[in-house]
Protein backbone atom coordinates (compact mmCIF):
# COMPACT_ATOMS: atom_id res chain seq x y z
CA UNK A 1 0.00 0.00 0.00
CA UNK A 2 1.64 3.80 -1.30
CA UNK A 3 0.56 5.83 1.44
CA UNK A 4 2.76 8.68 0.18
CA UNK A 5 3.12 8.97 -2.72
CA UNK A 6 6.08 7.18 -5.02
CA UNK A 7 8.28 10.04 -4.53
CA UNK A 8 8.40 9.78 -0.78
CA UNK A 9 8.06 6.10 -0.56
CA UNK A 10 10.92 5.86 -3.06
CA UNK A 11 13.12 7.97 -0.83
CA UNK A 12 11.87 6.44 2.14
CA UNK A 13 12.92 2.82 0.39
CA UNK A 14 16.72 4.18 -0.50
CA UNK A 15 17.14 5.75 3.63
CA UNK A 16 16.11 2.04 5.17
CA UNK A 17 18.70 0.47 2.52
CA UNK A 18 21.50 2.56 5.13
CA UNK A 19 22.96 0.59 8.31
CA UNK A 20 21.38 1.48 11.64
CA UNK A 21 18.06 3.13 9.59
CA UNK A 22 14.52 1.20 9.96
CA UNK A 23 11.36 1.98 8.44
CA UNK A 24 10.30 4.40 11.31
CA UNK A 25 14.09 6.41 11.18
CA UNK A 26 13.71 6.23 7.01
CA UNK A 27 10.61 7.64 7.83
CA UNK A 28 11.86 10.28 9.47
CA UNK A 29 14.46 11.11 7.68
CA UNK A 30 12.50 11.28 4.20
CA UNK A 31 10.13 13.74 5.63
CA UNK A 32 13.00 16.02 7.48
CA UNK A 33 14.60 16.14 3.66
CA UNK A 34 11.42 16.98 1.82
CA UNK A 35 11.09 19.94 4.77
CA UNK A 36 14.66 20.73 4.11
CA UNK A 37 15.32 24.20 1.96
CA UNK A 38 16.11 23.21 -1.98
CA UNK A 39 19.51 24.84 -1.58
CA UNK A 40 20.49 22.81 1.58
CA UNK A 41 18.79 19.42 -0.41
CA UNK A 42 21.46 20.00 -3.55
CA UNK A 43 24.35 20.37 -1.07
CA UNK A 44 23.79 17.00 0.79
CA UNK A 45 23.75 15.41 -2.47
CA UNK A 46 26.49 16.57 -4.17
CA UNK A 47 28.48 16.06 -1.32
CA UNK A 48 27.06 12.46 -1.00
CA UNK A 49 28.11 12.33 -4.86
CA UNK A 50 31.44 13.96 -4.59
CA UNK A 51 32.85 11.93 -1.48
CA UNK A 52 31.51 8.22 -3.10
CA UNK A 53 33.51 9.61 -6.24
CA UNK A 54 36.72 10.23 -4.79
CA UNK A 55 36.82 8.29 -1.72
CA UNK A 56 37.97 4.61 -2.43
CA UNK A 57 40.16 1.81 -0.67
CA UNK A 58 43.91 2.14 -0.68
CA UNK A 59 44.80 -0.86 -3.22
CA UNK A 60 47.24 -2.06 -0.71
CA UNK A 61 46.06 -1.42 2.97
CA UNK A 62 42.13 -1.09 1.95
CA UNK A 63 42.02 2.50 4.14
CA UNK A 64 39.65 5.14 3.11
CA UNK A 65 41.62 7.22 0.79
CA UNK A 66 41.25 9.58 -2.48
CA UNK A 67 43.98 7.80 -4.17
CA UNK A 68 45.11 4.33 -5.46
CA UNK A 69 47.40 4.28 -2.68
CA UNK A 70 46.96 5.69 0.70
CA UNK A 71 49.55 8.42 1.82
CA UNK A 72 51.50 5.61 4.32
CA UNK A 73 51.77 3.06 1.25
CA UNK A 74 53.14 5.73 -0.63
CA UNK A 75 55.57 6.57 2.10
CA UNK A 76 59.00 4.82 0.99
CA UNK A 77 59.97 5.75 4.85
CA UNK A 78 57.64 3.55 5.86
CA UNK A 79 58.52 -0.08 7.19
CA UNK A 80 56.30 -2.04 4.32
CA UNK A 81 57.24 -5.47 6.08
CA UNK A 82 55.66 -4.55 9.46
CA UNK A 83 51.79 -4.97 9.37
CA UNK A 84 49.61 -3.65 11.96
CA UNK A 85 46.13 -4.74 11.61
CA UNK A 86 43.39 -2.17 12.46
CA UNK A 87 39.70 -2.59 12.56
CA UNK A 88 38.78 0.62 10.63
CA UNK A 89 40.30 3.83 9.20
CA UNK A 90 39.92 5.86 12.43
CA UNK A 91 42.03 3.63 14.61
CA UNK A 92 45.12 4.07 11.60
CA UNK A 93 44.65 7.74 12.14
CA UNK A 94 44.99 7.03 15.42
CA UNK A 95 48.10 5.71 15.78
CA UNK A 96 49.39 8.02 13.16
CA UNK A 97 48.88 10.91 15.38
CA UNK A 98 50.76 9.05 17.86
CA UNK A 99 53.55 9.43 15.24
CA UNK A 100 55.83 6.79 16.34
CA UNK A 101 55.19 4.18 14.24
CA UNK A 102 56.89 3.23 11.43
CA UNK A 103 55.60 0.13 10.09
CA UNK A 104 52.27 0.19 7.62
CA UNK A 105 48.82 -1.04 8.34
CA UNK A 106 45.96 -3.22 7.06
CA UNK A 107 42.47 -1.91 7.78
CA UNK A 108 39.97 -4.25 7.98
CA UNK A 109 36.53 -2.32 7.84
CA UNK A 110 34.99 -4.45 10.80
CA UNK A 111 35.26 -6.98 13.00
CA UNK A 112 33.92 -10.42 13.35
CA UNK A 113 30.11 -10.62 15.05
CA UNK A 114 28.27 -13.78 14.58
CA UNK A 115 25.78 -12.04 16.73
CA UNK A 116 25.27 -9.23 14.51
CA UNK A 117 25.62 -12.11 11.42
CA UNK A 118 29.41 -10.54 10.44
CA UNK A 119 31.93 -13.41 9.45
CA UNK A 120 35.39 -13.88 8.02
CA UNK A 121 34.54 -13.15 4.69
CA UNK A 122 32.27 -9.94 5.23
CA UNK A 123 36.16 -8.56 6.72
CA UNK A 124 38.96 -7.63 4.86
CA UNK A 125 40.70 -10.51 5.70
CA UNK A 126 41.40 -12.14 2.28
CA UNK A 127 43.45 -8.97 1.33
CA UNK A 128 45.40 -9.14 4.15
CA UNK A 129 46.52 -12.82 3.33
CA UNK A 130 47.06 -11.81 -0.20
CA UNK A 131 49.58 -9.47 1.31
CA UNK A 132 51.23 -11.43 4.04
CA UNK A 133 52.36 -14.14 1.02
CA UNK A 134 54.73 -11.61 -0.05
CA UNK A 135 58.04 -10.30 2.25
CA UNK A 136 56.66 -9.91 5.58
CA UNK A 137 58.30 -9.33 9.46
CA UNK A 138 55.68 -8.91 11.75
CA UNK A 139 52.02 -8.71 12.06
CA UNK A 140 50.65 -6.48 14.58
CA UNK A 141 47.00 -7.32 15.54
CA UNK A 142 45.94 -4.33 16.59
CA UNK A 143 41.98 -4.69 16.88
CA UNK A 144 40.14 -3.64 19.70
CA UNK A 145 40.02 -5.20 22.76
CA UNK A 146 36.22 -5.73 22.67
CA UNK A 147 34.65 -8.92 22.18
CA UNK A 148 34.19 -8.88 18.55
CA UNK A 149 38.09 -7.20 18.38
CA UNK A 150 39.05 -10.24 20.36
CA UNK A 151 37.58 -13.02 17.89
CA UNK A 152 39.09 -11.23 15.59
CA UNK A 153 42.74 -11.18 17.06
CA UNK A 154 42.02 -14.62 17.85
CA UNK A 155 41.12 -15.91 14.31
CA UNK A 156 43.69 -14.24 12.70
CA UNK A 157 46.29 -16.06 14.87
CA UNK A 158 44.91 -19.10 13.68
CA UNK A 159 44.99 -18.50 10.21
CA UNK A 160 48.36 -16.37 10.45
CA UNK A 161 50.44 -19.07 12.48
CA UNK A 162 51.25 -21.47 9.90
CA UNK A 163 53.08 -19.04 7.69
CA UNK A 164 56.05 -18.21 10.74
CA UNK A 165 55.59 -14.49 10.23
CA UNK A 166 56.23 -13.07 13.72
CA UNK A 167 52.97 -12.50 15.14
CA UNK A 168 52.46 -9.71 17.89
CA UNK A 169 49.03 -8.44 20.06
CA UNK A 170 48.97 -4.75 21.46
CA UNK A 171 49.09 -5.16 24.87
CA UNK A 172 46.13 -4.64 26.56
CA UNK A 173 46.54 -1.59 28.62
CA UNK A 174 43.99 -0.38 26.08
CA UNK A 175 40.60 -0.86 28.50
CA UNK A 176 38.00 -3.14 27.37
CA UNK A 177 35.24 -2.47 24.51
CA UNK A 178 37.21 1.04 24.11
CA UNK A 179 37.34 2.56 20.73
CA UNK A 180 40.97 3.35 19.86
CA UNK A 181 40.20 6.16 18.62
CA UNK A 182 39.15 7.40 21.70
CA UNK A 183 42.43 6.24 23.87
CA UNK A 184 44.67 8.73 24.65
CA UNK A 185 48.22 9.02 22.89
CA UNK A 186 50.09 7.95 25.68
CA UNK A 187 48.11 4.76 26.46
CA UNK A 188 48.21 3.98 22.56
CA UNK A 189 52.03 4.09 22.52
CA UNK A 190 52.26 1.88 25.60
CA UNK A 191 49.30 -0.69 24.18
CA UNK A 192 52.11 -0.63 21.03
CA UNK A 193 55.15 -0.90 22.74
CA UNK A 194 54.47 -3.73 25.39
CA UNK A 195 52.71 -5.48 22.42
CA UNK A 196 53.12 -9.47 23.02
CA UNK A 197 54.33 -12.23 20.83
CA UNK A 198 50.96 -14.61 20.09
ZN1 LIG B 1 47.38 2.04 2.13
Amino acid sequence: MDYYGSQISALIEELSKLPGIGSKSAQRLAFHIINLPQEQVEKLSATIIEARKKVRYCSCCCTLTDDELCPVCKNPSRNHKQIMVVENSRDLAAYEKIGRYEGVYHVLHGAISPSRGIGPADIRLKELMTRLAGDVDELIIATNSSLEGEATAMYISKLVKPTGIRLTRIASGVPVGGDLEYIDEVTLLRALEGRVLL
